[in-house]
C-alpha cells in the first residue's frame, strides 16, 4: 500500500448566511510561508456569489474562525460594503507589506557588500508600487 499525498484538504465550516455547511478544497500550498497565522483566506461564494467568505486558516490549514457577508444584488455596489470590503483588502496590503519588509530585510543582510543585483532592484520597485498602490487609496496627506 503506498501512502497518498494528496497536495489538497478537505475543511469544513457552517454558514450562517446560507446555514449550510461547506465542504472546501484547500491547496496546503496556501499556508506555506506565511509570516503570521491564522492567515485569511477571502473568497465568494453561493449559486450567485454573493457571499463574501473570509476563512482564517492556521498553519495545520484548520480554519479558525469564519466571517461571511451577504452582498445583495440591490446594495452590492454600496457605499458601506464597498469600505467594509476595502478595508478588508487594505489590512491584506498592511501584512504584505510587513511580509514585503521583512523579506526586504533578509535579502538585504543577505547580500551585504554586494554589488546591487536584479534581485534587489525588482525587490525596490515592488516595495515601491506597495507603497504608491497604498497611498492612492487614501491619499498621501498626513493627520496632524
Ligand atoms: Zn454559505
Amino acid at each position: 500500500m503506498e501512502e497518498q499525498k494528496s497536495e489538497f484538504v478537505t475543511r469544513r465550516f457552517n454558514c450562517q448566511i446560507c446555514g449550510t455547511t461547506h465542504d472546501i478544497t484547500l491547496n496546503k500550498k496556501l499556508a506555506e510561508g506565511r509570516n503570521r497565522y491564522p492567515f485569511h483566506h477571502i473568497y465568494l461564494h453561493g449559486d450567485l456569489k454573493d457571499i463574501l467568505t473570509i476563512l482564517y486558516i492556521d498553519k495545520e490549514l484548520q480554519i479558525r474562525g469564519v466571517q461571511t457577508e451577504l452582498m445583495s444584488r440591490e446594495d452590492i455596489f454600496s457605499k458601506e460594503q464597498m469600505v467594509e470590503i476595502i478595508e478588508k483588502l487594505v489590512s491584506e496590503i498592511e501584512h504584505l507589506r510587513e511580509d514585503y519588509n521583512i523579506l526586504f530585510d533578509k535579502y538585504q543582510s543577505a547580500t551585504q557588500g554586494k554589488q546591487e543585483s536584479p534581485v534587489m532592484s525588482f525587490l525596490k520597485d515592488l516595495g515601491e508600487g506597495i507603497g504608491d498602490f497604498f497611498n492612492s487609496l487614501f491619499g498621501t496627506k498626513n493627520d496632524s
